[in-house]
């Protein structure tokens, strides 16, 4: 049996509870009572859990067993904001592929308005990221940063595989690069880096920086996508790599 699967506000060794939206849901629509029995994410850990109590807006859990997790894969992506009805799916379906972080970026040819309003976006983004790693039954909460330029989104981390979606690349596929790369890294898959650009794509400018900072240009083949299309391509190529 699946038991619908919640992640904790917070936890203990033996005890974690919901409160909030979740609680509420929880309490109203699904008319939580003692006794009934939910998975519960805590911590990255997921337990077989049952309802100890009831105290205003919170509900309270004894966890019972602990059930096998399965990791998040190690991807960022770094997504060019877009209009923000399609970066919601887009952040939805990144959630149900299982990447690990968002990092929102600022591109020189992001909409000015969108640029403006993403910072203030994050907090309904992040509510997006936990329904949907519940509803996919992750074991995790996809990550979303807070938005940044591209300038200092593409210098963090220095160490993972750095990868930037370019739809004038012609010779190396995303495919290519991250099955050579696998292939070089032996057991432990490198964490990796996604970049897709704008709407209206990357400037020459940004090319040069993105590829003096080591980020490598990848194809996802001939046609134009659009950037939710192929941030969403791209992680369904990596997610078949890895897994
Ligand atoms: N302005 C461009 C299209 C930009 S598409 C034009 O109309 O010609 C938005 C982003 O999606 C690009 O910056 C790139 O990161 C990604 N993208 C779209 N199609 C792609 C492809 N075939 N291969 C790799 N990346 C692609």
């Amino acid at each position: 049996m699946t038991r619908r699967r919640w992640i904790a506000d917070s936890w203990d060794e033996a005890t974690a509870s919901l409160a909030g939206t979740q609680a509420a849901h929880l309490i109203r629509v699904l008319r939580a009572q003692p006794g009934m029995e939910f998975d519960l994410v805590a911590g990255g850990r997921v337990f077989h859990s049952v309802i100890a109590a009831i105290a205003g807006d919170e509900v309270r859990f004894n966890l019972i067993a602990e059930l096998e997790a399965d990791p998040a894969l190690p991807v960022t992506l770094l997504i060019s904001v877009f209009k923000f009805d399609r970066m919601e799916w887009a952040i939805e379906k990144a959630a149900e592929l299982g990447a690990q972080g968002i990092v929102p970026v600022i591109a020189r040819r992001t909409e000015k308005h969108l640029a403006q309003a993403a910072a203030g976006r994050a907090e309904r983004w992040r509510r997006i990221a936990v329904e949907a790693s519940q509803q996919s039954r992750r074991s995790d909460v996809l990550h979303i940063a807070d938005p940044l330029p591209l300038k200092s989104a593409i210098r963090e981390e220095e160490l993972a595989l750095r990868l930037v979606l370019a739809e004038q690349e012609r010779s190396t596929t995303l495919r290519h690069a991250l099955s050579e790369a696998l292939a070089a890294s032996g057991d432990e898959a490198p964490a990796i880096r996604i970049a897709s650009g704008p709407e209206g794509g990357w400037t020459a400018e940004e090319e040069a920086m993105l590829d003096a900072e080591n980020w490598k240009a990848v194809s996802l083949g001939p046609r134009i996508l659009r950037a939710e299309t192929a941030t969403i391509a791209a992680m369904a190529v990596t997610a078949s790599l890895l897994e």
